[in-house]
């Protein structure tokens, strides 16, 4: 079961609760901003908050009780991702944060020497992200992700709500 309420960031109608799931997930699809149980409290006081990467901790938001963070999804044919885009502003530039898409795709073999996985052999695939495409909302991006799922043979229905993802530093 999930309920559909208010975002408290964005405040569209987009906020996906989750009932079944023990660690109480909440995640807007129309900011890609989540949170869970894990992130109860403040910045300061939060220890889950503590682990997450910098950039990750940069781009969090406090509202209702929670730090909320922006969401990540890892498919087979693809993965989207916040990731900070230089903006001219006034003057100067500054770090904006924006959404990008990258698809799965296949290593040349006379380059998977390059990608080694954990197992002493070598990936034959990786996200492009050399190649991302770069969305101003979240919704944008979830829209063209379940596009490809669709040429992918993918059920959208599975893809609407991803998982939060711990974000290993
Ligand atoms: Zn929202």
């Amino acid at each position: 079961m999930k309920i559909v309420s208010n975002c408290p960031l964005c405040e569209e109608h987009a906020l996906h609760v989750i009932e079944k799931d023990s660690i109480g997930t909440q995640q807007c699809i129309n900011c890609g901003y989540a949170t869970t149980s894990n992130f109860i409290g403040t910045r300061e006081d939060n220890e889950t908050f503590k682990t997450l990467p910098e950039e990750m901790q940069s781009w969090s938001k406090e509202a209702n009780g929670n730090i909320w963070i922006p969401s990540m999804i890892t498919l087979p044919f693809g993965t989207l991702y916040p990731t900070n885009v230089e903006e001219v502003v006034g003057d100067g530039i500054r770090n904006v944060m924006k959404w990008g898409f990258a698809e799965m795709v296949d290593i040349p073999e006379e380059e998977q020497k390059n990608y080694p996985d954990e197992r002493g052999g070598y990936f034959k695939q990786r996200y492009d992200t050399d190649n991302q495409k770069i969305y101003d909302i979240f919704l944008e991006a979830m829209v063209e992700m379940n596009e490809k799922a669709r040429q992918n043979s993918i059920p959208e229905s599975k893809i609407k709500l991803p998982k939060l993802k711990r974000v290993d530093g």
